[in-house]
């Protein structure tokens, strides 16, 4: 047969029938599952045979969502988590041990910066940061004794971008593992191990729930790297729960035309932006003002619902276009079906120094907009006003 699109993965690969033959995959909220006899819990222990044991490891709703995921993705394997910071958390505890170094991109979610910062360093585990747009910068901050890159791309909120062809080649070359954080692109925008990466990571929580119910993570690679990520994930337990998993892999059927709508709507309000007088800059990956706009095209399917802009007039000029908006919310979500408006130098980003901060390109004025599937007329509309 040949291989299936991702719309059809999205929606027919499913977890089997019960008896009941239910067309809609039921929740299977249990914490633990039953023995045959006291063999079959001795080889299911030992791993002699494959089946549930108990729901930190696996649960029927949990497995459904990762296969899923790894189909759409192309990995060989795959575990879940409660958050997308658990999954990062997985997979730095995973791989990284005390005199470890990671090459990490400097643009990276609030959560991994203080992770870096201030929970791994204080374990013996050294870091660099290097910026999207400076290749040097990669080859430069190499050590011996670096052990993963890690990087987000697009980047948040700055969309900076790398070429993840070429990341992948720089990482092979010195036998060190790549990571890339797919949380903005989800799969079905950008697939980083088919690109070179070793391990991708995605907030569920994001674009994939896609209406801000819910959180969830999700690590991605091959079943080498997956078997490690188990052995840590098992004991440890940051497990997602099968609620939370019934709900993402149902969200995962809708996820592709949801995505063509929020990549067609953010790229119109771009357009707008871009031609506004009060606006000093917009980023957002397929304008072709972007500094990475010809990668952006090579390795993404559509650019993505998250629109970043610096509103002339610093930080009064952003709260007063923030408080004029009418229907898009204030919030530090993203990738919800209802538009969002974040000031990051005030809310995710504000742990970080004002000098951080503008190494990252987040200015006082600087503003993410995360584009929802509201009418676009509507959505423009709003911004127009609150601009005027
Ligand atoms: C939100 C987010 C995370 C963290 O995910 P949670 O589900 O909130 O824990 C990590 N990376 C990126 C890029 C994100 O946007």
């Amino acid at each position: 047969m040949q291989e299936e699109n991702f719309e059809t993965i999205a929606i027919r690969l499913q977890a089997e029938r019960t008896q009941y033959k239910e067309h809609s995959v039921p929740l299977y909220l249990t914490s633990s599952y039953k023995f045959d006899d006291a063999e079959d819990m001795r080889a299911l222990f030992a791993n002699e045979k494959e089946g549930n044991v108990y729901s930190r490891y696996a649960n029927p709703n949990t497995t459904e969502l990762i296969d899923k995921m790894v189909a759409l993705e192309g990995a060989e394997a795959g575990w879940a988590t409660a958050s997308g910071m658990a999954a990062i958390f997985t997979t730095f505890g995973s791989f990284l041990k005390s005199g470890d170094h990671v090459l990490s991109s400097r643009s990276v979610f609030g959560s991994t910066h203080q992770l870096l910062n201030n929970v791994f360093s204080k374990w013996g585990i050294t870091y660099t940061y290097a910026d999207l747009d400076k290749l040097d910068q990669w080859e430069n901050g190499i050590q011996p004794n670096t052990k993963m890159i890690f990087v987000e791309t697009p980047s948040n909120p700055g969309i900076d971008i790398i070429d993840l062809e070429w990341l992948g080649q720089l990482a092979k070359k010195h036998d060190i593992m790549l990571v890339v954080d797919n949380c903005f692109a989800t799969p079905y925008l950008q697939q980083p191990i088919k690109l070179g990466a070793d391990i991708s990571i995605h907030s569920a929580t994001k674009f994939i729930d896609g209406q801000g119910r819910t959180l969830g993570g999700i690590i991605l690679g091959s079943d080498v790297l997956i078997k490690e990520i188990e052995g840590f994930a098992r004991h440890s337990g940051p497990s997602m729960s099968p609620f939370n998993a019934w709900i993402l892999s149902k969200s995962l059927e809708t996820l592709a035309v949801r995505m063509d709508r929020h990549c067609e709507n953010a790229l119109k309000v771009a357009e707008f932006l871009e031609s506004h007088a009060s606006i000093n800059k917009v980023m957002y990956p397929f304008l072709p003002s972007h500094p990475q706009y010809d990668i952006a095209k090579k390795q993404m399917k559509q650019g993505g619902g998250i629109v970043t802009l610096v509103i002339n007039g610093g930080v009064e000029a952003a709260s007063r276009f923030m408080n004029n908006l009418k229907m898009f919310s204030i919030s530090a979500n993203l990738g919800d079906t209802r538009s969002i408006a974040t000031h990051p130098a005030t809310s995710t980003h504000s742990k970080l120094s004002e000098e951080e901060r503008l190494e990252v390109g987040i200015e006082q004025g600087t503003i993410r907009l995360s584009i929802g599937l509201e009418h676009i007329n509507d959505i423009i509309a709003d911004i127009k006003q609150a601009l005027s």
